[in-house]
């Protein structure tokens, strides 16, 4: 059985920060004194939970700072899918007699699915566009928010063009014309400022393994005042809106990342735009019948998706595989087929580009040599694989 050692994790090149970040080792050291030391429930009558109890309190206010919002508005959920889906479906049940849903057609799939299954039970579902730059139709959003509608939910940034969306403009309209407005800040949070105290929204989910969290650990903000019919229903944790016992590790290394991400916030995302620009402009110049897949502008700092003409995404991912460079494809597999994004279809790529798109992401750990290595060994793997491909004349 092969294993992956110490070395091979060094030879690592991680650009896929938005499928999931590496656990910042602070935050490693953090949580480890709760599994075997100090594992006692939060819930508990006793000291020894009790102090648990504290450190979930102090993470909570960590997050709370974060996002500027009270800590009592800070629901700790098992994942982004987990929030999203309890913002929808509480919603909707807090509001019955509203039948109409407005969302994007480049959601992730935790709030699209959700909302494609309600249209199936009867609701209204209206899913706007975007243009060729990945930019949303706020228009038809304007067009159509009404008394009818139960709530508005768009992404605050798109997590495979990182495309960054009106999402306070949208919810001012919401504010103004009465109905909940949703955002799913999974790719956002740590990454672009947020402040709620100065916003409309009110709900917004993300998602710790996003930010150098572990894994297994979400957050639903809920503005004071927003009706919501609890998710999970049992014991009376995180105030009765979400039952089950909580994942201490997961929320104490939530409110570590969190208070992370505050240090030096510009400075950080400043360097990572800084190199996730030099990688791009260069990956563009140096390598023929390229595009960007969004706006120069508009973006966060970290994302970066590139089509390359006549090859696949994958055979590309293969190749920079072999150099230990991770990045991610813009087609799913559907059915044993490649299928391009419903994203890069929404924006109206051309097949033959979005075939071949990637995506890098980066993150805070990533370094100027992994970007020279990787603008060094792009042009090599896309004329290696045009020289196979059947569509460039040769
Ligand atoms: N929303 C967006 C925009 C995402 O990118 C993701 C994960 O990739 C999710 C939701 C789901 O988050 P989780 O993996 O925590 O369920």
């Amino acid at each position: 059985m092969s294993r992956i050692t110490i070395e091979d994790k060094m030879k690592t090149i991680y650009f896929d920060n938005n499928a999931t970040t590496q656990v910042a080792p602070e935050v490693f050291e953090e949580i480890g004194p709760y599994f075997c030391e100090l594992y006692g429930n939060p819930s508990s009558m006793h000291n020894f939970g009790g102090q648990v109890g504290i450190k979930i309190r102090q993470a909570r206010e960590k997050v709370a700072e974060l996002l500027g919002c009270e800590p009592g508005e800070v629901i700790f959920t098992g994942c982004g899918t987990e929030s999203d889906n309890t913002a929808i479906m509480g919603t909707l049940s807090a509001k019955p007699n509203r039948r109409k849903i407005i969302t994007s057609r480049v959601e992730h799939p935790a709030v699209l699915s959700v909302c494609r299954q309600l249209e199936g039970q009867g609701y209204e579902l209206v899913e706007v566009g975007v243009d060729s730059a990945g930019r949303l139709d706020f228009d038809a959003i304007e067009k159509q928010v009404d008394d009818d509608t139960a709530i508005v939910t768009i992404m605050y940034a798109n997590n495979e063009t990182g495309m960054v969306f009106p999402v306070e403009r949208i919810a001012e309209l919401c504010a103004e014309r009465g109905v909940i407005f949703h955002t799913d800040a999974v790719q956002a949070v740590g990454k672009i400022p947020i402040n709620l105290s100065r916003s409309k929204i009110d709900l917004l989910s993300l998602s710790g393994h996003k930010l150098h969290a572990p894994k297994g650990i979400g957050v639903l903000f809920v503005r004071k005042g927003t009706r919501l019919t609890p998710f999970m229903l049992g014991g009376h944790q995180e105030g009765g809106r979400r039952a089950g016992t909580e994942n201490v590790p997961g929320i104490i290394g939530l409110g570590k990342a969190a208070e992370l991400a505050m240090k030096n916030f510009e400075e950080v995302n400043n360097r990572i735009k800084r190199l996730r620009d030099k990688l791009e402009s260069a990956i563009l110049q140096n390598c023929t019948d390229s595009r960007l897949n969004g706006d120069a502008d508009n973006r966060l700092p970290n994302t970066s998706n590139i089509s390359f003409e006549y090859i696949e995404g994958e055979a590309i991912l293969l190749l920079l595989d072999k150099y230990g460079i991770c990045a991610s494809s813009g087609s799913a597999c559907t059915s044993g087929s490649l299928e391009p994004s419903h994203v890069l279809r929404a924006m109206g790529v051309p097949f033959t580009a979005a075939h071949g798109s990637i995506r890098f992401s980066l993150s805070r750990y990533n370094t100027e040599d992994e970007v020279d290595l990787t603008i060094a060994k792009m042009p090599e793997i896309v004329n290696r694989l045009r020289e196979l491909s059947p569509f460039v004349a040769k």
